[in-house]
């Protein structure tokens, strides 16, 4: 039984409890955006080097306590700590960009006649974010720093099973001096403080990151107030492996293993050319046997467990004990683990070829030339990220133009980078985090006309 008003946090590789935290209910959610709306307007009116200069306090206040944040990380997620030093890591870079971006918002100057014409990147004033468990510590960044140095203020919904590093960023900006009450993180559930936050007639704009069922409830909510939206939701990724790529390297398991799986970028449609699709099976096998799957606070270890005993039996739900399958290795006991999959016998339009499991499962599905590598990989409602694995550059050029997907990546398995802009095609959502381009995302433009020609005579 949920308790509706304590969250209860659990060690997701031991199920021991970490920690019971305080739900914010609705009123809670009406107090702090009340807050909010009325710090916003004074940080909007800092000069830019001012806001930049408190921003890079808080990157370096953040930098000061990176393993503190990263072993919380292991402890409420589950991560492998090399991953949650990334995750602490990039929280520290990205206040840092965005920090620069604040004395680089720039408006338009543009030619009209009978007067100058310029243009305004004004603040939107609360954003209200909603950050998912998968990348507790990065998604509740990607969605608040941008938003704060463009002069916003903040109020962050973690999700309930991973609150602990959000509110630990909170505390470290306001040790760094950021204004008291500028950034908050209001715990809580979904259905309540989640709803509340979206329907919040102050609340400026909602960024969201989840599944694609709740983003389309979000973004209906929003609709009815005219509110702006960004949607990252969720993916099944295709690597495309031509008979011509470095095999090993394209057919590196930890594309569809990292955080277990519970990535919105996970390759898990392992697109292989039948030529070699043989070949494909071996290497794969290989490596899954030598993923190092166990207590995520071991230095070596690849693979931890899953976020919660529902998320693990909605992975089991998709492989039946008798499916055909590569499998690789997982411990016994407490915990919400799950073995390497590589399911071999599936068909494209199945169910665990199509939908976002979420979990260290791919499917490995053969194709024979170009337009039927092309025709596999755009046949999904999603269109997140993708990988094309080939040493042909005119290939790589015509596939990367005809997959429909918001981050594609050749001959490697990256993703996200936060120089570039993220975010999804089709129903993987709607708008862009991370680039160069983030700042504008929390911003209105205003236009400003002013005569040359003087009152009439
Ligand atoms: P959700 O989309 O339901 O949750 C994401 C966030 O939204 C959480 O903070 C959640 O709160 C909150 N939320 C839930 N319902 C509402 C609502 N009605 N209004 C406003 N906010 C709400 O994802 P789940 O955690 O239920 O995961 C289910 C599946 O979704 C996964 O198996 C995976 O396939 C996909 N997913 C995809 C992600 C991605 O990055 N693309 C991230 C997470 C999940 P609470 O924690 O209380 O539920």
């Amino acid at each position: 039984m949920t308790d509706p008003h304590q969250l209860l946090v659990r060690n997701p590789a031991t199920e021991e409890t970490v920690a019971l935290v305080p739900a914010a209910g609705p009123q809670d959610v009406d107090a702090a955006v009340a807050r909010a709306a009325r710090v916003q307007p004074a940080w909007a009116a800092l000069a830019p080097a001012d806001r930049a200069r408190l921003l890079r306090r808080f990157a370096d206040t953040v930098d000061a306590h990176l393993e503190e944040l990263a072993r919380l990380e292991v402890r409420e997620a589950g991560h492998t700590v090399g991953n949650a030093r990334w995750e602490a890591g990039n929280a520290r870079d990205l206040l840092l960009y965005a920090a620069g971006g604040t004395e680089r918002l720039l408006g338009k100057q543009i030619p009209v006649p009978g007067g100058w014409n310029v243009t305004f990147q004004e603040p939107l004033g609360v954003i209200g974010v909603i950050a998912p468990w998968n990348f507790p510590m990065p998604i509740a960044a990607w969605g608040s720093f941008p938003a704060l140095a463009a002069g916003n203020a903040v109020v962050l919904k973690p999700a309930e099973t991973t609150p602990l590093t959000a509110l630990r960023l909170a505390e470290l900006g306001l040790e760094a001096g950021l204004p008291e009450h500028l950034f908050q993180v209001l715990p809580g559930y979904g259905d309540t403080a989640g709803r509340a936050l979206v329907d919040h007639p102050d609340i400026a704009k909602i960024v969201f990151t989840g599944s694609t069922r709740t983003g389309r409830e979000v973004m209906e909510r929003c609709a009815r107030l005219v509110k702006p939206v960004t949607l990252e939701l969720g993916g099944k990724s295709p690597s495309i492996v031509f008979a011509d790529a470095d095999l090993k390297a394209a057919l590196d398991p930890l594309s569809f293993l990292d955080n277990a799986g519970q990535d919105c970028c996970a390759r898990t449609r392992i697109l292989v050319q039948d030529t070699v699709l043989d070949e494909a099976r071996d290497v794969l096998a290989d490596a899954l046997a030598a993923v190092v799957v166990g207590d995520p606070a071991d230095e070596k270890t690849q693979m931890g467990p899953l976020i919660s005993a529902p998320q693990l039996e909605r992975v089991r739900s998709y492989v039946p004990a008798d499916a055909p399958a590569l499998r690789g290795s997982a411990p016994d006991g407490p915990g919400y683990w799950f073995p390497p999959t590589v399911l071999t016998g599936e068909r494209p339009d199945s169910a665990a070829a199509r939908e976002e499991i979420f979990g260290p499962v791919a499917v490995l599905l053969p194709f024979t030339d170009e337009q039927d590598a092309i025709r596999l990989a755009n046949d999904t409602p999603y269109g997140l990220s993708g990988s094309v694995w080939t040493r042909d550059v005119g290939r790589a050029l015509r596939v990367s133009q005809g997959v429909r997907a918001g981050n594609l990546s050749v001959n490697s398995h990256s993703s996200v980078r936060y120089w570039t802009p993220f975010g999804g095609f089709k129903q993987s959502g709607l708008g862009r985090e991370l680039g160069p381009d983030a700042l504008t995302a929390f911003t209105e433009t205003k236009n400003v006309f002013i005569s040359t020609e003087g009152p009439a005579q």
